[in-house]
């Protein structure tokens, strides 16, 4: 038998006999590891131990101290889940339930539940982990599976397409249940430490809203009872910060079920951060050399043809028909910006071209996938397109990703970076892929930034550096990309004269610096709990008069602070009221006037974290509000404790 070779995470190459599994390779490399061995990543797919290796696989070994046991962990839950429903509900049928960032789903049909419901399963569940079954992978002929399925066409149908072909087929069982299954799964229920379901909602069968019905029951599985109580109490604080509550709450902005689902309409408070936003990044751009363009909302059929959008993306978009010919609106803003390049001949010396722009997209998502500000069909990208030489890209590229990172910081949200390859369905030929995914982790590498991989998440015409917000409760949320796109070019045949006086194609280079400024601004709403940096406050000062004596000093304060956006409490409420009415509109200062503040022309000043400042002038004041509006930079120490 020969040898094959599988490369390890560190690089080195280990050679393990053919035939080879996951658990073999562990022991090759350790009799410890190999003994500790829960599961392996191949190529990037958490699998079974039992998997067999082929020659050239990457290979990552599980054990109960890697980060992916807990999703190993988690989709065991899933199953015990399983079993305990169908212990107290024989009829119901399951369809699928896989784990996710946040704990495990199973769906399952022909059953009613409800949180009552849910609480006996629970309980069931407890005695699963307690009998501490082994589970165990099995292996059942084709033909039979088909059969223990013969109630459930859902299985059937999995049988029929993602195990199509396999014979026999994998199974994992514990006690009295079996489930078709790819695993892996840790080795007994009893491992399981701490477990609780958390809701139910409905989901359609393979998320096509065509399909039936489920019920989705949503659970969470950890080591220990401690993980598991720092991850409620989170959920909790999350709840609490949710953006859809205090977009209400703070009147940002609403979505209406007369207007339509999935578009957002922002009111006066909310507008006035996303102008403040829209400001800092046309800033950036002009220091960056971007040019502003603007296109509409709305394109002829042929330039998404053009674009390869309609071949790609045709099920996501909005089509009309305007005298029998067809016109879409807009997924994206790169056509538009390609078609504006090619209006006029370039020269070496023109490149880089860069353009920006606000520009509203249209993207046509499930309606049951909606949600908030996180999930919409109407939304605004902070959009850039750059036409570079091929020897520009790489400071380019690095030049975006400053101007990235310098906006991370502005936020005080952590970066997490990974980059995305080519996907299934992708445009273009195999050296111009690997040509862009090489440059793409050349300046990564170069840079020092960490970053992952997610292979195969690349955008349809070229790979991308994806950049998460990790937020200040630690939750990760899609941020902006770079992208490197030798595909357009050509579908467009832009050119510009090279130094050698022949055409050439320029490379596109697609970015954002915020992503979507929905996306956007519902990370901001719940990462500062609504409590917005000085700079991006709706009402950044408030006056509060002791009595309706000190209203004329307040209009004449509020004058003096013209610059800012400063409002007076002229409601005759208690001073205590209208304080705590401040505070929970998370206004950053509150200016309180009395009678002795209008005789010293003073004022007293209280901030979000309860600290105060007496007898300061009001020039005082205003110089320290600039600062910390120039600087975006949250708080001046100015306040005592
Ligand atoms: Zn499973
Ligand atoms: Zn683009």
């Amino acid at each position: 038998m020969s040898d094959i070779v599988v490369i390890l995470p560190d690089g080195s190459e280990l050679s393990v006999p053919e035939g080879s599994s996951v658990e073999d390779a562990a022991y090759e490399i350790g009799p410890g590891l190999g003994k500790d061995t829960v599961a392996g990543v191949v190529d990037g797919e958490l699998v079974d131990k039992a998997t067999e290796l082929h020659d050239g696989d990457d290979l990552v070994i599980v054990t109960d101290q890697s980060d992916e046991y807990l999703d190993v962990l988690r989709h065991s839950a899933a199953h015990v889940f399983a079993q305990a429903l169908q212990r107290l509900h024989p009829e119901a049928k399951l369809t699928i339930g896989p784990w996710t960032d946040q704990g495990f789903y199973y769906d399952v049909t022909n059953v009613d539940l409800d949180m009552d419901d849910l609480e006996d399963v629970e309980a069931e569940m407890a005695d699963i982990v307690a009998e501490d079954l082994p589970i165990e992978r099995v292996l059942v002929d084709r033909e039979e599976a088909l059969e223990k399925y013969a109630d459930n066409e859902f299985k059937r149908e999995i049988l029929e397409t993602e195990a199509a072909g396999e014979d026999p087929v994998s199974f994992y069982q514990q006690g009295e249940f079996e489930d078709l299954c790819q695993g892996p799964h840790v080795e007994s229920t009893g491992e399981i430490g701490a477990f609780k379901l958390l809701n139910i909602s409905s989901a359609y069968w393979r998320g096509d809203e065509d399909n039936e019905t489920l019920t989705r029951v949503y659970g969470t599985a950890f080591e220990s009872e401690q993980d598991l109580h720092d991850f409620l109490e989170m959920q909790e604080e999350a709840k609490e910060r949710d953006h859809r509550k205090l977009g209400q709450e703070l009147e940002l902005f609403s979505i209406d079920e007369t207007t339509g689902p999935g578009l957002p309409l922002y009111h006066p408070n909310g507008k006035r951060i996303l102008d403040e936003l829209a400001d800092y990044a046309k800033q950036l751009n002009l220091d960056a050399g971007y040019d502003p363009v603007e296109t509409p909302h709305l394109f002829r059929t042929e330039l998404w043809k053009k674009s390869g959008h309609y071949d790609n993306y045709v099920d996501d978009m909005f089509l009309l028909d305007v005298n029998d010919e067809e016109y879409g609106l807009k997924p994206m803003n790169c056509p538009g910006h390609a078609t504006i390049f090619d209006q006029r001949s370039w020269s070496y010396r023109d490149l880089p071209v860069r353009y920006f722009e606000d520009g509203k997209v249209y993207r046509k998502e499930q309606r049951g996938e909606l949600s908030g500000l996180s999930r919409v069909w109407s939304f605004t990208i902070d959009d850039g397109h750059l036409f570079v030489r091929p020897d520009q890209i790489e400071d380019e590229i690095n030049l975006i990703i400053d101007n990235i990172l310098s906006v991370f910081d502005t936020f005080d949200l952590e970066a997490e970076v990974a980059l995305a390859t080519r996907p299934e369905k992708s445009v273009g030929s195999d050296e111009i892929w690997e040509q862009a995914e090489s440059q793409l982790k050349s300046v990564l590498d170069d840079s020092g930034i960490d970053y992952g991989l997610e292979p195969g998440d690349g955008a349809f015409y070229g790979p991308k550096i994806d950049f998460a917000f990790k937020d200040a409760l630690g939750r990760k949320w899609d941020g902006p990309t770079v992208q490197l796109d030798f595909n357009m070019p050509e579908r467009f045949e832009l050119t510009y004269t090279g130094e050698d006086n022949e055409e050439h194609r320029p490379v596109m280079i697609h970015r954002a610096l915020y992503g979507s400024y929905e996306r956007f601004f519902m990370v901001l709403i719940e990462h500062f709990n609504g409590k917005f940096p000085f700079w991006l406050a709706p009402e950044q000062v408030r006056i509060l008069p002791i009595s309706d004596d000190q209203l004329g000093y307040a209009k004449k304060l509020q004058y003096q602070l013209g610059d800012f956006r400063v409002d007076i409490e002229d409601r005759s409420w208690t001073l205590g009221r209208k304080i705590r009415e401040a505070q929970e509109d998370r206004v950053p200062y509150m200016v309180i006037v009395g009678g002795d503040e209008q005789e010293a022309e003073t004022i007293s000043v209280r901030d979000r974290k309860e600290r105060e400042a007496k007898d300061v002038t009001v020039e005082e004041f205003r110089s320290h509000l600039e600062a910390e509006r120039d600087e975006k930079r949250a708080e001046p120490d100015f306040l005592d404790e």
